[in-house]
């Protein structure tokens, strides 16, 4: 069994120094962990270079304030952290988890007598899927994502992982990867972390970010299909849509480009066009292509 990830070594940045990875402890009345008064960001580096680190730590901001708060470092404060880091591990392909909570100053539903908190912390981490390269498996899930007026659904929040992790088991006990979760109207929306695209008619669709996360890799894959020449259309995708589709993948910074196999009974054979936007993408964050 792996080690437990308290139980590892290293160095967690943790508000403005690097401490012992084993000591980086919160107290037992920290507001987010009673409330979800926490944002966080997955970032991956690879041989070294960390990719899109400005634009990740700026939608950590984004995600703070929608969640009314202010983080106490700058983005460049932050990249910088991230960046020494994978210095002090001794990494150069690893995952990097930034996070900022409200801490234990204060108790109760209001929490503007708290501080935020911010750490750092960074490991190596290889494919978030097994066997992504043929394909995963994903079922539709009962629970649903909310509407922008039920939920901070634009922030990258902790609270709202909570459905994903309901999401996630459901599916995972019957047997599938991933689920695909439908929003509070019906549409087709995401995977529990990570964003999708179907190949319908030789474009590429993916839902409009509405109640989605608008994912930084769902962006850079838009624009290496473009660069292809393939047309990509940010549009409503209703589950019988799916049936349509002749290649499917995820997006994400864990999950990369990850082909989908088969959704509920619907079965894909990822070809062409996951094999190549794989490619691309591997090429790009490794620095051997640009766009
Ligand atoms: N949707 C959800 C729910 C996620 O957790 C993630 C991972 N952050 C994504 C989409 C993909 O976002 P990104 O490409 O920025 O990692």
């Amino acid at each position: 069994m792996a080690l437990a990830f308290d139980q590892r070594e290293g160095y967690i940045w943790l508000d403005g120094e690097f401490i012992d990875w084993q000591d980086a402890k919160i107290h037992i009345l920290s507001h987010a962990l009673h409330y979800g008064s926490a944002v966080f960001e997955g970032i991956r580096a690879y041989e070294g270079q960390i990719f899109k680190l400005q634009e990740h730590n700026e939608r950590l901001a984004n995600s703070a304030k929608l969640l009314d708060f202010t983080l106490p470092y700058d983005t460049q404060t932050i990249n910088q952290a991230c960046i020494d880091s994978l210095t002090r591990n001794n990494l150069s392909d690893a995952y990097i988890r930034p996070i900022a909570w409200r801490g234990p100053e204060a108790m109760g539903i209001s929490a503007q007598a708290t501080k935020v908190h911010l750490s750092i912390a960074s490991w190596q981490w290889g494919d978030y899927f097994d066997h992504k390269a043929e394909g995963i498996s994903m079922m539709t899930t009962k629970w649903r994502r909310p509407s922008t007026e039920n939920a901070p659904v634009k922030s990258k929040a902790s609270g709202l992982y909570m459905i994903c992790t309901m999401a996630k088991h459901e599916t995972e006990r019957l047997g599938f990867d991933d689920a695909l979760m439908l929003d509070y109207r019906g549409y087709v929306t995401e995977a529990t972390g990570a964003n999708i695209f179907f190949l319908i008619d030789g474009k590429l669709l993916t839902p409009i970010v509405d109640c989605v996360l608008d994912g930084i890799t769902r962006r850079t894959a838009i624009a290496l299909a473009e660069k292809r020449g393939i047309e990509v259309v940010e549009t409503r995708i209703m589950p019988e849509d799916i049936s349509k589709a002749t290649e499917v993948f995820l997006t994400g910074t864990a999950a990369e480009i990850t082909p989908v196999k088969q959704i509920d009974e619907i079965k894909f054979t990822p070809s062409t066009v996951c094999q190549q936007m794989m490619q691309d993408y591997d090429d790009l964050v490794r620095g051997k292509i640009s766009l």
